[in-house]
Order: C-alpha cells, then structure tokens, then sequence
C-alpha cells in the first residue's frame, strides 16, 4: 500500500537529523547514501558574518521562528473535534471555508481530495518520526503566503531566510487556526507544518489549482512566482474539491531554465523534462546551504514569473511566442538574474 509514497526519511533534513541508531538502520536500506549523506554530516556551516552584531541579531530572529514553529507544532498535537458535527452538507462548509480564509491572511488557497500517494509513508522528523504516517483523512485545504521579493532577491543571503522563516510561521499559524475552526464545526483536523508534515506540498498544492511545479521542484505561482510558502490543513469535513488546474508551467520551463543555470550547486536538472519529471539533487543543494552559511534561495529569485509577469501574457503561458517573449523581457530587464546587493540595515555592522 505505501509503495507509492513517498518516505519523508529520505528528504535530507531528515537524514541530516538522524541519531546513531537511525543511520544505521536508514543505510542499510540505503548504502547508495551512506557516503555523501557522511562527508555532509562532517562539514561544518560556514558562517560568512562571522560573529558580528549583525549576525547575532539575524540568529536572534532564526531562533525566534524556531521556537515559534515548535511551540505551533506542540499545539498542533491531538487536536480533536470539539463538538458533533454541526453541520454535513458538502457545499455549505466549503462556503464557510472559501470565506474565512481570507480572515486568516491567506491570500490563495484551494481544496482538494487525497489520495494515497499525497501522503509520506513514514515520518522523518518531529513527535512521530519513523512512525507510518496516518492516511486517513480524504481532503486537503491547500494555502500559501507569499514571501517578501526584496529579501528573496537578496538570495544567497541571510535576508532570503528571513523571508522563509517568516513563511514556515505565517503558514504554521494559519493552519493551527484553520484546524482549529474545523475541530469546533465537529471535524478531525491536522495541521499539516514543518516538523509534522503528513503530506507532500508542491504538487498538492498544483492539484488545489494553486500554481505549477517547476523544474526547481517547488510551486511557481501566475501572482508570485517562486517565493511562496505552503500550508496545509487536512480534514474528514464534507468538502467539494475545486481542481481546476491553473496553469502548467512544463513548457515555459522546458525553454526558460534559469534556475538550474543559476544553480551554483548544478542541483537542478537541465534539458527537457524527462518522463519521471525533473529532478533535483538534494545533496548539492544542501551542500551549497553550508558553504553560504543559510538558505540558498537562488532558484526562487531567478524564476522569472518571481519578478512579475504581465496577467494577459500568463493567460497564454504554453504559447512559444509568449514564452519567449516573456524571456526577451526578462532578459532586458534582469539579466540572467535579479540580485539586490544592499545589505538590511540590522544585519550591517
Ligand atoms: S536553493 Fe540554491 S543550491 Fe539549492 S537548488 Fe536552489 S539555487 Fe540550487
Ligand atoms: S526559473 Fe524558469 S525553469 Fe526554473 S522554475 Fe522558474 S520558470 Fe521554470
């Protein structure tokens, strides 16, 4: 039954968090890893501030997030129902929902059924790491954020983590409320976030209409391009999907490429897109992680649609003309890509 899913022990944070005995019974099911996932764990993050006043007040706001992301998940546990069910009609609750998520700041969300294969097989991280994740729920509320383009396009510095700290937050947040409304209307709601993931984001989210994945792996929507974070709740509440796909960005970046081109790791795959889809090595990309000292972010800021790109021609996204008009653009106005240099004033010294 789980051999269709994906094992949240095989994403690299996982394995970079592995004790002892955990690596020895991951590599024996993996060996192909066992060397590099090594020469990873013996590496030290290089720390391009130093110990400067700067450094110490971004470390300040990464230990912020940190506790606040834990102190979301420890809520997030044994959230139950609170009351029998008020309500099961289908398209009543889906109203409900389409109209309080603009209360909790989400600026684009959608619904949509799981099936098994949105789901992890094992848990990698947090409470229930190596235990078989629940597949029980039928729907997902699938939300984003969108992250701040000025810090994004500061990537590969410590402002582009900021931004996504910040994101893994707001979404950690929204989804603790969503589930939590859930729980009173008589429903089992999880709280789908960074150490308690259950489900696979981006091409959830691609199913809940909200954007494409890209050749980056991660979600390019029409409005912010790359520099989204996604959430998600999941639900047994009666809901009626809406599935309408949004766009499909396959073409677009089978011409564009400026992510894996800009990729100082090469972690993202070149030329067309193969039929077991575009694939990115999670090793180079980490490797690139310690030697900038935090998030790289660079295929984010180097997506064009992240810069904003005219509504009419995204209309037409799969059209040649567009697309290469769309790069003509891109490339007069950007370069290959964009990159703020100036420092934010509190990191400086
Ligand atoms: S985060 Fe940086 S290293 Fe990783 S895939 Fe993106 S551009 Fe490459
Ligand atoms: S940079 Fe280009 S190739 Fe990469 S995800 Fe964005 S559109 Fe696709």
């Amino acid at each position: 039954m789980q051999r269709n899913r994906s094992d949240e022990r095989d994403v690299i944070f996982s394995r970079m968090g592995m004790n002892i005995e955990e690596q020895k019974a991951y590599y024996a099911r993996h060996p192909e890893k066992k060397e590099i996932d090594g020469e990873l764990r013996a590496s030290s993050w290089d720390k391009p501030m130093g110990d400067s006043m700067g450094y110490k007040l971004f470390d300040a706001f990464e230990n912020s997030h940190d506790d606040m992301q834990d102190i979301i998940a420890s809520l997030s546990y044994n959230m139950t129902p609170k009351c029998d069910p008020i309500c099961d009609d289908a398209t009543r609750l889906t109203r409900a929902i389409n109209d309080i998520m603009p209360m909790f700041g989400v600026e684009a969300w959608g619904i949509t059924k799981l099936n098994e294969e949105n789901y992890y097989s094992y848990h990698g991280r947090g409470k229930y790491k190596n235990e078989p994740v629940d597949s029980s729920y039928p729907y997902a509320i699938v939300f984003l954020t969108s992250m701040n383009k000025d810090m994004i396009n500061r990537a590969p510095r410590f402002e582009t983590m900021l931004a996504t700290l910040k994101g893994y937050t707001d979404v950690g947040l929204i989804g603790l409320q969503l589930a939590n409304y859930i729980n009173h209307v008589g429903y089992r709601a999880d709280n789908n976030m960074t150490t308690r993931y259950k489900v696979v984001l981006p091409p959830l989210g691609e199913k809940a209409g909200l954007g494409s994945v890209g050749r980056h792996g991660l979600m390019v929507t029409k409005q912010w391009g790359s520099r989204v974070r996604l959430g998600a709740v999941l639900t047994d509440m009666p809901l009626v999907p809406n599935e309408n796909k949004a766009f499909d960005i396959t073409a677009f970046c089978s011409q564009c490429g400026l992510c894996a081109r800009c990729c100082p790791g090469k972690a993202i795959d070149v030329g067309q897109k193969p039929e077991t889809g575009w694939k990115i090595s999670d090793t180079d990309c980490y490797r690139i992680w310690m030697a900038v000292g935090t998030d790289c972010g660079i295929c984010l800021s180097a997506c064009p649609l992240t810069q904003g790109v005219d509504n009419k021609l995204l209309d037409n996204i799969e059209d040649e003309s567009v697309i290469n008009e769309i790069l003509r653009v891109h490339k007069e106005k950007y370069g290959l890509r964009t990159f703020i240099k100036e420092e934010l004033g509190f990191l400086k010294d």
